[in-house]
């Protein structure tokens, strides 16, 4: 662990997350390779995507792609979209919904991440998440009836995917989805990492073999920078200010899921995050402020994120011992502690007084 002060680093992080070492957008690098840079709002995110192609022309137009993607899967995943598929499983009286593939692959990973976590990880919460009003910002505390009856409606696990034939990742539209009624779905913990190992799958496809996605703290890194160095990218100050930890990323992902990012005060003067306990219909309360992933794949750090930060700091631990280690975490308390796993030793820098340090092997 390598500690940073003073402006030299500072040099390298823009804004709480990151940092290149070749100057800012629409600059050309080192090698001849060009950057270009596109940002966009979808999936209630502003997004970046900066890519590195061997002419201006082929970095944009595989960034254009990614755009295109993006809006296509926010078309299918998106709660409030009508006719998007998640729409028609929240919203339609039918008992089976004619999904595309990917809205039954999302609801598999989803299953799988259910399992792995003891339903710490649940995208059937959407009628509480509604009822709280962290959909509409109308937030109210619901009274508790009210939060046991709607729990009876989130067992994820009575989702089925009901394929009728072939193999279901290659036969869109013969995909069928059947579910109880009343039970709603709401991928907002997964789909902007699933979108990010899209875009990265397009931009390698373009020919792209250095980029960076930023899809609103959602970091994911093509390759290494352009002088083969890592990226490094900041996670950021839960308290504002600059960012408190560095790490060094290549072809990866770093996924943060913080209490700070929505909430509201309730009448009662307590705070209520977007982050829900699912065994009580009540938003997490702990003493985290923040949880990052750091792993290979979008989805899995999305889905992880969300799902440690429920856990809570002692569970995520025994998580983490106790998995096969494909991934690490950075976690920072309310306490201005830090904990993060070993592996992470050589590619992190402590960018904060941090009032405790924890390295979890
Ligand atoms: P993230 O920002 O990736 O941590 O995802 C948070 C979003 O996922 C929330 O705004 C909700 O829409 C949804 N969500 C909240 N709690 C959970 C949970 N325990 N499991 C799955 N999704 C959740
Ligand atoms: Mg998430």
């Amino acid at each position: 662990m390598k500690k940073f002060s003073g402006r030299r680093f500072f040099d390298f992080l823009i804004s709480g997350i990151l940092l290149l070492s070749c100057g800012d957008v629409l600059t050309s690098c080192s090698r001849g390779a060009k950057a270009e840079s596109i940002s966009f709002t979808a999936m209630n995110t502003y997004m970046t995507v900066k890519s590195y192609g061997k002419t201006a022309k082929e970095a944009a137009a595989a960034n254009a792609l990614v755009q295109q993607e993006v809006e296509r899967l926010e078309g299918i995943l998106s709660t409030t979209i009508q006719g998007s598929d998640v729409y028609k499983i929240n919203n339609s009286d039918e008992e089976e919904i004619p999904v595309n593939a990917e809205t039954a692959y999302l609801i598999r990973r989803g299953t799988e991440f259910f399992k792995l976590t003891g339903g710490a990880f649940n995208p059937a919460l959407y009628p509480l998440i509604r009822e709280w009003g962290f959909t509409t910002g109308e937030y109210k505390v619901p009274n508790s009836d009210r939060i046991s009856e709607l729990l009876n409606y989130t067992d994820f696990s009575a989702v089925v995917e009901c394929p009728q034939s072939g193999r279901i990742e290659t036969t869109a539209g013969n995909t069928t989805v059947s579910r109880p009624a009343g039970l709603q779905l709401d991928f907002g913990a997964i789909g902007k990492g699933y979108a990010g190992d899209r875009a990265v799958e397009i931009l390698r496809e373009a020919g792209i073999s250095s980029a960076l996605l930023d899809f609103g703290g959602n970091i994911q890194v093509l390759g290494s920078k352009q002088d083969g160095s890592a990226w490094t990218v900041g996670i950021k100050n839960p308290w504002s200010g600059n960012p408190v930890v560095a790490v060094k990323l290549r072809d990866a992902c770093m996924i943060t899921s913080g209490g700070y990012e929505r909430f509201f005060t309730g009448d009662d003067g307590k705070k209520y995050i977007h982050i829900f306990d699912s065994s009580t219909g009540y938003p997490v309360e702990n003493d985290l402020e923040s949880v990052t992933i750091i792993c290979r794949e979008g989805l899995s750090g999305d889905a992880l994120s969300t799902s440690l930060f429920a856990m809570g700091l002692e569970k995520s631990i025994d998580f983490w011992q106790t998995s096969p280690r494909d991934f690490d975490f950075v976690i920072i308390t309310k306490k201005r502690g830090l904990v993060y796993t070993k592996p992470l030793s050589n590619s992190i820098s402590l960018l904060f007084d941090f009032d405790s340090i924890r390295v979890v092997e």
